[in-house]
């Protein structure tokens, strides 16, 4: 099996010729292709922009839970389904959802031609289930200029790829982004617009924290951060790919003609206003306590799994680590085969204060571990970064550390979202 570091800058193929004037990708995810009605409506969204002059690409997600679906069947017939065989079936949503776009935008009297991850060149590495793209070849991407020099609009499948020995892979839950700004970066385009069911990123999940705010901008590393630790709103590798490529990712709703949120590079009026972007959290967070193994021999035998480590906690006795929870079996067979003594913590969620302002600014963890001192939380283990506090708690006091962590940075003042022209 071969893996693509953590790092690495995807090989793209760009045109030799100067870039397309005026090339957009458009994403959609899940709910804004729910049923018929909302497909139709992506569709004349699309044929807008492409009214508007543009060379209009379009990228869609399955549609509503059919991914869900997807897997849950393959559950019902297979306790343990082959990685490879699960691709296979998995990969179909995306082709139901953009066969579809395309023969709503025909019916509006716009030809539109939808294609494959593989045929639209996108090719990755050989990792069932959470692939990473490591190229976009040109015959893909010849044959989507040819449609757009046509005057159509092409739609892609996200979330799929082939792999390097010619499987179909998919990239991971959420990757349809990843497609998206793959694509972006391999076209040169303007922007990579995500349409999603929200107006844009926010100060915390919208859905916890009522009061939380639409973030005008936030930098790429803020939202490297923000991606990692929860907020589901745009998928961790495809923010990873943009700040590689320097695509402008602009986050917003389908449902409204509103301004979302762009991603771009830091820009010190970011800061201004407010040093904290936001509080994001995760309520279900796999952390295992290990014994009896040496550090350097666990850490490589987890690399060559795949699993990737999310955070490592020092301490003088067992060694302690976090992994996402989708690499729960992956890990337990390395541990049982490092003959390790281990146990998963159970019950933990994790809980982010992430800000790029944190870099100049002493006094953020201070007032972090003093309000959750005032809401009586102990936070359990501890992680940092030069841009994020991050911590542990019992999954039922996740709720009430966002909301409290909110409060106290004052997210829910106009001045949190950034504004500026
Ligand atoms: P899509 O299907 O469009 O890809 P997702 O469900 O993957 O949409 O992502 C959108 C969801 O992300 C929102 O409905 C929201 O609940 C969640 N979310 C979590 N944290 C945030 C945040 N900080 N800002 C915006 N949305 C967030
Ligand atoms: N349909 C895939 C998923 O549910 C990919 C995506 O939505 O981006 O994870
Ligand atoms: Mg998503």
């Amino acid at each position: 099996m071969s893996e693509t570091a953590f790092e690495i800058v995807p090989a793209v193929e760009t045109d030799e010729a100067p870039p397309h004037v005026g090339t957009l990708v458009l994403k959609f995810g899940g709910t804004s292709v729910a049923d018929p009605e909302k497909i139709r409506r992506v569709a004349a969204r699309l044929v807008a922009a492409k009214r508007a002059g543009g060379r209009v690409v379009g990228v869609v997600s399955a549609m509503g839970q059919h991914t869900d679906e997807l897997v849950a069947l393959a559950r019902e017939v297979s306790p343990r389904p082959e990685p490879r065989e699960l691709d296979m079936l998995i990969s179909v949503g995306e082709r139901v959802s953009c066969a579809l776009v395309a023969m709503a935008i025909s019916d509006l009297d716009q030809q539109a031609i939808s294609l494959t991850g593989s045929q639209a060149g996108i090719v990755t590495d050989t990792v069932h289930g959470k692939a990473k793209i490591v190229e976009v070849r040109a015959p893909g991407l010849a044959r989507i200029h040819q449609a757009l020099d046509e005057d159509k609009i092409v739609l892609v499948a996200g979330f799929q790829g082939v792999s390097t020995d010619f499987n179909i892979t998919t990239l991971g839950r959420g990757g349809s982004d990843t497609t998206a700004v793959a694509l972006a970066a391999a076209l040169s385009a303007d922007a990579c617009e995500i349409y999603t069911d929200v107006d844009g990123v926010f100060t915390a999940d919208p859905r916890i924290v009522p009061d939380a705010r639409k973030l005008h901008a936030v930098s790429y590393e803020e939202m490297l951060e923000m991606a990692a630790s929860g907020a589901r709103v745009l998928a961790l590798r495809s923010v990873e790919f943009a700040r590689n490529h320097g695509v402008k990712l602009h986050v917003r709703s389908t449902f409204t003609e509103e301004t979302g949120t762009w991603i771009t590079e830091e820009d010190e009026r970011m800061l201004e206003k407010a040093m904290i972007s936001g509080v994001t959290h995760t309520l279900e967070e796999a952390v295992y306590r290990v014994e009896g193994v040496d550090r350097a021999d666990l850490f490589s035998a987890l690399a060559e799994a795949p699993v990737s480590v999310d955070t490592i906690i020092q301490t003088d006795g067992p060694i302690l680590f976090s992994a996402p929870v989708e690499d729960r079996e992956q890990t337990a067979a390395v541990l049982e085969r490092l003959g390790a003594k281990w146990n998963e913590q159970d019950g933990l969620g994790k809980v982010s204060v992430i800000g790029a302002g944190m870099k100049s600014h002493p006094g953020i963890a201070a007032r972090t571990f003093a309000t959750l001192r005032d809401l009586g939380l102990e936070p359990q283990l501890v992680a940092t970064s030069p841009i994020k506090i991050a911590f542990y708690v019992p999954q039922d006091e996740v709720e009430r550390a966002v909301k409290g962590l909110h409060d106290a940075f004052e997210l829910s003042s106009a001045d949190a979202e950034r504004g500026h022209a």
